[in-house]
Formats: C-alpha cells, sequence, structure tokens
C-alpha cells in the first residue's frame, strides 16, 4: 500500500494551477482531499473530476488571509475524516512591479496571502498534527526565494519568509519529537494562472517571455506526491523543481 492511501491531505489554492494537479495527481493514489481555495465553482468542478474518477474529495471555500476561514477549514476535515495528515501550503500570488511604481496595495495582498496565509494554514493544522504526533506540511516557496531580481523584490521577500518559516518549523518540530515533517518546494517557471495577478504590463511583458519555458504543474505534483510517499521517518525537506532550460 502506498504511504498515501486514505491519507487526509488539505491542499490551500486548490482551484488551479499546482494546487489543482496536486488535488489529482494524491487523490488518483487514495489520498482523501480537502480543498480550499476563493471560487467555489472551481472548487465544485475539481471535486466532481476527482470523484467520478473514483477519489475522495471535499471543498470548503476558503480565504487564506482570514485566520478564522483556515481555522475553519481545518476543522471541516476533521469533522468529516477525524484526522489531517498532510497540509499542503500552497495558495499564493505574484503581483510583480518596481518598488518605485508604489503598488501599496499589491504589497499588502502578497504579504497577506503568501506569508500570513502560510502562517494561518500552519495554525490552523499544527494542533491536531501534535496531537496525534504526525504530519506533514508542505509550503511553496519558489527560485524566487531563493534569488532575488527586479521587479520582483515583494514577491521574492515573501517567499524567501516562506523558506525561513519552514526551516524555523522543522527545527521547532524536530526537537519537540513530533513526527511532522517539513517540505519546503520551490517551483520554477510553472504553466498556471500565477502570471494573471501581475498588473503592471511592463512586468508581465517580462514574465511572459521567461515564461515561454514553463513546464506542467504537473511536474510540481510529482514532487510533491514523492516527499509525501517517503516513510515517515524520512523528511525532504528542500526541493527545487526547474525547467531544465531555466536559466
Ligand atoms: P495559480 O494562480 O494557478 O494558483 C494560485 C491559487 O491560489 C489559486 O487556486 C487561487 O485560488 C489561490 N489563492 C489566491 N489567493 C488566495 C486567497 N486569498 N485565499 C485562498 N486561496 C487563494 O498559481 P500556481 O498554481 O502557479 O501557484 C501556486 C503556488 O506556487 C503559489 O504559492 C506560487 O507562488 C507558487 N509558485 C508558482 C510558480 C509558477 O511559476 N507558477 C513558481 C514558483 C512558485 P482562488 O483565486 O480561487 O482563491
Amino acid at each position: 500500500m502506498s504511504n498515501i492511501q486514505d491519507k487526509v491531505v488539505i491542499i490551500t489554492g486548490a482551484s488551479s494551477g499546482i494546487g489543482e494537479a496536486a488535488a489529482i495527481e494524491l487523490a488518483s493514489k487514495g489520498a482523501k482531499l480537502v480543498l480550499g481555495a476563493r471560487r467555489e465553482e472551481r472548487l465544485q468542478k475539481l471535486q466532481g473530476e476527482i470523484e467520478q474518477s473514483g477519489g475522495t474529495a471535499i471543498y470548503k471555500v476558503t480565504d487564506v488571509t482570514s485566520q478564522t476561514q483556515m481555522e475553519e477549514l481545518a476543522a471541516y476535515a476533521l469533522k468529516k475524516f477525524g484526522k489531517i495528515d498532510v497540509l499542503v501550503n500552497n495558495a499564493g500570488i505574484m503581483p510583480q512591479a518596481f518598488l518605485f511604481k508604489k503598488k501599496v496595495d499589491e504589497w499588502d495582498q502578497m504579504i497577506d496571502v503568501n506569508i500570513k496565509g502560510v502562517l494561518y494554514a500552519i495554525a490552523a493544522v499544527l494542533p491536531s498534527m501534535r496531537e496525534q504526533k504526525s504530519g506533514h506540511i508542505i509550503n511553496l516557496s519558489s527560485v524566487a526565494g531563493h534569488n532575488i531580481y527586479p521587479g520582483g523584490t515583494v514577491y521574492c521577500g515573501t517567499k524567501h519568509a516562506v523558506r525561513a518559516i519552514s526551516e524555523g518549523l522543522r527545527q521547532e518540530e524536530a526537537m519537540s519529537g513530533t513526527n511532522i515533517r517539513v517540505t519546503n518546494v520551490s517551483p520554477g517557471a510553472v504553466s498556471s494562472e500565477l502570471l494573471a495577478t501581475t498588473s503592471d504590463a511592463e512586468s508581465k511583458a517580462g514574465l511572459d517571455e521567461f515564461y515561454k519555458v514553463a513546464i506542467d504543474a504537473d511536474s510540481i505534483a510529482r514532487a510533491i506526491t514523492f516527499a509525501i510517499e517517503q516513510p515517515s521517518d524520512v523528511a525532504i525537506n528542500e526541493m527545487i523543481i526547474r525547467p531544465t532550460v531555466q536559466v
């Protein structure tokens, strides 16, 4: 039996891109999916597709910038399935622009979704994982969590923060003996709806060019699956997955 069979997996940002691909991949391996995002029609459609293929999925409309809604998503998972084995902390946005353009609202949104949302999700699942003395938290950082480039300053800042949070969480749980694994996943260019969150025309043009080499979201779903599949005493802590030709 795979190490994924019957695991209860919460995915934030499951309505498109990497989150959606991970949901389909993990459901095909027997995981019970708990899907969260803001667009209900997308979640409903995905749930239907998973169930049609013989998988198990439930969903709850969730804005990760609301701590209350994140707590409600975790509570829903516990109520329906009695445990949470894995959190795929995936919801994110990437409205890029040079700092001088002063897109302060977008800085706030990125900090709220990419950093605070990640923390709220960790807060929502950690108590039950600690109680059951097992769990796996997978945070979606980025190559932008390793590198910094013009126009990506705030996005890179949020993704560096995600890596710091992953490593801090890993150390805290390792020293507490809770058997909670932490994986930081850093994708390069991946085809998804992420570029649509960039409103600045100049940055968008640059990204469109850069993303010509983008790989499928399935590539990241497979990496996430690989991390979950490992025996429980093995933690894949850090993964970078780029298109082969991405410089
Ligand atoms: P998508 O835009 O396709 O997916 C992002 C998901 O996040 C959507 O499902 C969206 O759903 C959800 N989301 C956005 N804001 C919120 C919110 N406030 N509350 C709940 N959900 C939210 O992009 P990707 O699949 O590419 O991105 C997934 C993750 O991967 C992100 O963290 C991104 O930064 C990271 N990443 C992506 C890369 C890429 O090249 N694509 C590269 C490196 C990292 P909804 O709008 O329905 O709420």
